[in-house]
């Protein structure tokens, strides 16, 4: 009976932020996604709305920063602190910078605009990628069974409107359903509970009419009549959360509630002695909000589960939605490496390992974070020594035994709430000097490079059209590893004057090397165009040379990188974090010395492994690297076409940034 199933590739249940973006993801890479939401309609108003540092950066190298970016979010740079004053009046005590200079970021500012524009923007991506998410229809059954080894998943679907059923079988299931999941319930995966402390909240957006000062700032607000947190938004909106019980409080009550008018009513007070009227009520919610992570993301790695579904947490730091991006993201690349061919099955369970330590992380975060605005305030002193402890390393985490304690949390937070302190541990993707493989070459412990995070962002001139470009974005989120070579101040970019990019060029060209056992199995393919994957899907190259733009002819530089014209790029873009660097795109990316290096990449924009560039070794030493999670006899990809975001696609991708 299966014969007369629908199948599909995956099907995502739930159209929030996490379902949405896996579904853009998956569907560009050219697989059939079956997305379904049990609501009618999308988000109209209201919910998650931050977004932090980080997050734009992946947006923008999903092409997507833009169409977000033109809803024109309010943007927030600095924190405002606000505290009691004699007479019941409320006093600013000190600000900060939302994203302090020591943390390098490219858009050092979180984005403010409510989820139902952010997800507007991935649902017109999955349109004009021929997808659409079914609504509202919902999931009533689904097992993972033998019937057909191929789609191994049987997932019963149901149309509310019409009550239609639909059976369907497929290779994977995914629940992005947010906090309350029935795929999580039939699978009786728990939720522990970090904190028992829960809260509720009160959240409003609207647009007010006031003389407070900073209501164009987000400010947290302490006052005698109780606190506040104030977040400017898009079309002169703000946003106001009021906590209306903690399980702190003698009298706790998890369903105390309070209307509109109550919640303007406190806020009226606290502001005191500014006024704050009310000229309209966009949404209006309480939201309670108790500390979870789930045991598991996935049971069997057929079905996963990502987002609220996985962890939820306060809404003060604003991270809900741009965790459940990094979830999104994670998987998405994963299981396109193994339906594709290129990695064993086995590297799924680095999902569930590396987005659950994150979720753990910040739980933990979150809890501190509440600690440090409900036991005192920092002073102006504090603020500005943290703020401007300015290093270029944001990397280096680890306080100096005498720093102020108050400082080191600061700073630490700082990093997380930007998304910076996103770090993957050591695993089969992220090496370290306990991976199974070793090599004189590879670069362990690289004070720079560390693998699990993002690699260091740096500028330079693209050379085929004199462009200023961000180096880190220039190879798109496309699901391929990201080879970045930098070939040395050694190196030059004279013909026959780079022996270690040449031999290393030759190796990698070889037809036994891991670059080429995965290219495209289509030796007709029409790659004129292709920018970034001219020879493999799996593989994107992008060559930083320590020249000077005009001394640089591709031409002249080795034949693999004739194919990668548009990826070649000049390392002679001052930059104030190296300002004394011969070529700051090296120094900054820790290539100080003569000698070159090769940075791995993960299609997340992580770290996987570095190596030096001394020539067909550097090559061996990657090859034994990828051997131990790719496909060992190397497969080429598969005839199916990706729809956008790899080969021809590449370029609609790039078009978008
Ligand atoms: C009322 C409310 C207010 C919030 N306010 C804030 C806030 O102020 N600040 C903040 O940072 N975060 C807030 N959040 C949390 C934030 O929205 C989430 O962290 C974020 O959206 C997580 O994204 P997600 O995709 O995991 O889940 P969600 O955004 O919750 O998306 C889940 C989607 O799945 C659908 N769905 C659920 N079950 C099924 C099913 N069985 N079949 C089909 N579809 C299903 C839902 O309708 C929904 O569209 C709020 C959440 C809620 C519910």
């Amino acid at each position: 009976m299966t014969k007369d199933f629908k199948k599909h590739d995956i099907v995502i249940i739930g159209a929030g932020p996490v379902g949405l973006l896996l579904s853009v993801c998956l569907t560009r890479w050219g697989y059939d996604v079956r997305h379904i939401d049990n609501r009618p309609v999308p988000t109209a108003t209201g919910r998650a709305d931050g977004i932090q540092p980080r997050t734009l950066e992946i947006l923008r190298n999903l092409g997507l920063k833009r169409k977000i970016m033109a809803y024109d979010p309010a943007r927030v740079f600095e924190v405002a602190f606000w505290d009691p004053a004699p007479g019941g009046k409320i006093v600013r005590t000190g600000t900060w910078a939302s994203c302090p200079s020591f943390l390098d970021a490219r858009y050092p500012f979180t984005a403010l605009l409510h989820q139902g524009l952010i997800e507007r923007v991935m649902i017109d991506d999955l349109r004009m990628n021929g997808n659409n998410v079914q609504r509202p229809w919902t999931i009533t059954r689904f097992e993972t069974n033998n019937a057909d080894p191929g789609y191994p998943v049987e997932v019963e679907l149901k149309n509310l409107d019409s009550n239609v059923t639909d059976t369907v079988r497929t290779k994977y299931l995914f629940s992005g359903e947010g906090a309350k999941s029935f795929v999580r319930e039939q699978l009786k995966v728990p939720i522990r509970h970090k904190d028992p402390i829960s809260h509720v909240w009160g959240v409003m957006d609207g647009v007010v009419r006031t003389n407070f000062p900073d209501i164009k700032m987000k400010c947290t607000i302490h006052s005698d009549h109780g606190s506040i947190m104030v977040i400017p938004r898009e079309d002169n909106m703000v946003r106001l959360y009021i906590q209306i019980a903690s399980s702190t409080d003698p009298d706790f009550n998890p369903r105390k509630t309070a209307t509109v008018e109550e919640v303007q009513a406190a806020a009226k007070h606290i502001f005191e002695p500014y006024y704050c009227d009310w000229d309209r009520v966009e949404w209006y919610s309480v939201y309670p909000i108790g500390q979870g992570i789930a045991e598991k993301y996935t049971l069997d790695h057929r079905v996963f589960m990502g987002g609220d579904v996985c962890h939820t947490h306060s809404p003060k730091a604003g991270q809900g939605m741009n965790t459940a991006f990094h979830d999104a993201i994670n998987l998405a690349w994963k299981l396109h490496h193994v339906e594709s061919g290129f990695a064993s099955r086995s590297v799924l369970s680095t999902y569930e390992t590396e987005r659950k330590s994150v979720a753990e992380t910040l739980l933990d975060f979150d809890n501190k974070y509440a600690a440090l605005f409900s036991t005192r305030q920092p002073s102006s002193s504090e603020v500005s020594s943290a703020s401007n402890s300015s290093t270029s390393h944001h990397t280096n985490t680890s306080a100096p035994e005498d720093e102020n304690p108050f400082v080191a949390m600061f700073k630490a937070n700082c990093e997380f709430t930007a998304g910076y302190g996103v770090a993957y541990g050591p695993n089969i993707y992220n090496h370290s000097a306990e991976h199974t493989y070793q090599h004189p070459l590879l670069l362990t412990n690289h004070p720079k490079l560390r693998t699990g995070r993002i690699m260091p962002n740096s500028n330079a001139t693209r050379v085929a059209d004199a462009n200023f470009v961000h180096l880190e974005n220039e190879i798109p989120c496309n699901g391929s590893f990201r080879l970045f070579i930098f070939a040395g101040l050694q190196s030059s970019a004279k013909k026959g004057e780079h022996k270690a990019l040449s031999d290393f060029a030759t190796a990698l060209q070889a037809p036994t090397s891991f670059y080429s056992r995965f290219g495209w199995a289509d030796e007709e393919r029409d790659t004129h165009h292709d920018h970034n994957n001219p020879h493999t899907p799996l593989f994107s190259l992008a060559l930083v040379v320590a020249a000077r733009r005009p001394e640089i002819e591709v031409s002249n530089l080795p034949e693999l990188f004739h194919d990668y014209a548009a990826r070649v790029y000049a390392d002679d873009v001052w930059q104030k974090a190296v300002p004394d660097a011969k070529a700051p795109s090296h120094a900054k990316t820790g290539f100080e010395g003569d000698e070159g290096g090769v940075v791995v990449v993960r299609p997340d924009g992580h770290v996987a492994c570095a190596v030096r560039l001394v020539g067909k070794e550097t090559v061996d030493a990657l090859e034994g690297y990828f051997a131990t999670f790719l496909d060992k006899t190397g497969r080429k990809a598969r005839a199916r076409e990706p729809k956008f975001g790899l080969g021809g696609g590449a370029q609609r991708v790039r078009a978008q940034l």
